[in-house]
């Protein structure tokens, strides 16, 4: 199994989200199903479920690597890199 070294090397504090919705669906007039934050950089963008995918577009932009759930009451962490929860 392989072993994720990206979540060592994220910011600490996580950084706080640049927004409390996905900024790329509200310019597009589309909707999120959920919302996901990048823990390098605090971006806010929608799940693989939602049209626009924006958190997986983020990661391709960025190549930053991890994600959160954005959702209430949920707590994982994804890395885009490795496809492992972390
Ligand atoms: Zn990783
Ligand atoms: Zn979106
Ligand atoms: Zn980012």
């Amino acid at each position: 199994m392989k072993q994720c070294t990206h979540a060592d090397e994220l910011p600490h504090p996580e950084p706080e989200p640049l927004s409390d919705t996905c900024l790329e669906c509200q310019a597009a007039g589309t909707h999120p199903i959920q919302v996901r934050l990048c823990l390098t950089c605090g971006h806010v963008g929608c799940c693989d479920s939602s049209p626009g995918r924006h958190a997986t577009e983020h990661y391709k932009d960025s190549g930053h690597p991890i994600m959160r759930t954005f959702e209430p009451g949920e707590a994982w962490r994804w890395c885009f890199v490795d496809h492992v929860l972390v």
